[in-house]
């Protein structure tokens, strides 16, 4: 039986997490589940996958959550610390679907154990990627890409030699507002710009998607997971999400991955590799299915790829950077203080006055560096939506 934890498992691929996880109980011993304010759910499942422990990030909620549970046997705790101590709870799989830089402490303790890290977290990969792949690396850890074009460009490089990589190319549906005319962008709204055409996800990355930050944040966990350069990688529009990423060889193979627009499969793979076991995702009719599109991203629709493309040549803290940047130019936005195209300059104008103020091209040191990075940038950013403003 394996042992299991998941961290983020109300969220959205913590909740397709669960769905496989239940579906297949007796395979596996959960130890911790953790959650934030959905005290209900998370209990719910802690008692439906009988968890040896759930954690709420939230410390004032502890005793909301002890009472969901009393007399189910699960234990219960609760805050950032509670969340460490969880991940130091050794197990053989960690699901680490936690949203955002509070991702990124109880990954890195996880990868303690050796063990394997099932990494949807992104930020984790874009902010600290080499400090993570070392920590890895230290412990024999494993980490397994669970976005969906990682995880379909780790599938087609099974058995392969990384050596004989030409190109990867990470597609892109192009997001709700990809057949907007380029001058309409700067007048969309919060809910334009927060429909997806093919994948159901909250609304900040559903606006990530459209503005394309979403892809840059992959471009940036490509470069970094998998160390090739960025002359090597590439993205392309695909509006109907049928491949999720392509691995281009030096003797001019391509290899794709192609999939139903589910994150069951993603995770389901990272939970059963090295072995392929059945997971409930609708297989593809391509007769139905028919064309598949593809079509070069503009770069005046999509500065967010430019700017990418400079943080994946700097490394060091740029990552870091460019993630808080945009978090809060997407702040901004749902709030009404900018437009929709101001994002990109919000980030560009964070990365310039940062790069002003310490060195951006050196590594971090640790784990702190990277937070401390964070909180910078985060008030860079809303001093750069302000100046906008005035
Ligand atoms: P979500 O918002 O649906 O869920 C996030 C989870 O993190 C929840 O369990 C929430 O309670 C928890 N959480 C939020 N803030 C927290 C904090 N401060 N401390 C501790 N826990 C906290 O997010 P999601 O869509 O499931 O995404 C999770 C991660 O996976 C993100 O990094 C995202 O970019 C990445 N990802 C998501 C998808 C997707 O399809 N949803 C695809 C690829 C990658
Ligand atoms: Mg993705």
């Amino acid at each position: 039986m394996r042992s299991i934890s998941i961290f983020g498992a109300t969220g959205s691929i913590g909740q397709n997490t669960v769905d496989l996880i239940a579906r297949d109980r007796s395979r596996y011993r959960v130890v911790a589940v953790t959650g934030g304010a959905n005290i209900a759910r998370l209990a719910q499942d802690a008692i439906r996958l009988n968890a040896e422990i759930a954690v709420t990030a939230h410390a004032d909620r502890f005793e909301d959550l002890r009472a969901a549970l009393s007399g189910s046997g699960v234990a219960v705790a609760a805050g950032e610390a509670a969340l460490i101590e969880a991940a130091d709870r050794p197990v053989d799989w960690v699901m680490s679907a936690i949203v955002g830089a509070a991702g990124l402490a109880p990954g890195f303790r996880a990868l303690r154990h050796g063990g394997t890290l099932a990494l949807a977290n992104k930020e984790s990969l874009v902010t600290a990627g080499p400090l993570l792949l070392a920590e890895a690396r230290a412990h024999g850890a494993t980490i397994l890409p669970v976005d969906s074009e990682h995880s379909a460009v780790f599938q087609a490089l099974a058995g392969e030699d990384i050596a004989a990589v030409e190109r990867i190319i990470i597609t892109a549906s192009g997001g709700g507002l990809r057949d907007w005319p380029v001058e309409a962008l700067a007048r969309a709204t919060v809910a334009d710009a927060g429909a997806h055409p093919n994948w159901a996800m909250g609304q900040r990355i559903t606006i990530d998607s459209a503005s394309m930050f979403n892809k840059g944040m992959e471009l940036i966990e490509t470069r970094e997971f998998f160390g090739v350069p960025p002359s090597r990688i590439e993205t392309v529009i695909h509006p109907q999400s049928i491949i999720h990423a392509l691995v281009g060889f030096n003797d001019g193979a391509l290899m794709a991955h192609l999939g139903a627009p589910d994150m069951r499969h993603a995770i389901g793979y990272a939970l059963n590799w090295p072995e392929r076991r059945d997971l409930p995702v609708a297989r593809l009719d391509l007769a139905q299915i028919a064309t598949l599109e593809f079509r070069a991203p503009d770069p005046r629709r999509y500065p967010a790829l430019r700017i990418a493309r400079e943080v994946m040549e700097t490394r060091g803290g740029a990552g870091a950077v460019f993630n808080a940047a945009k978090e809060i130019a997407l702040d901004g936005f749902v709030a009404g203080r900018i437009g929709f195209m101001d994002m990109a300059t919000v980030v560009d104008r964070t990365l310039d006055a940062m790069a002003s103020q310490i060195c951006l091209t050196s590594s971090m040191a640790n784990l702190e560096e990277v937070l401390m990075t964070d909180h910078m940038a985060r008030k860079t950013a809303w001093t750069q939506i302000a100046k906008m403003e005035s």
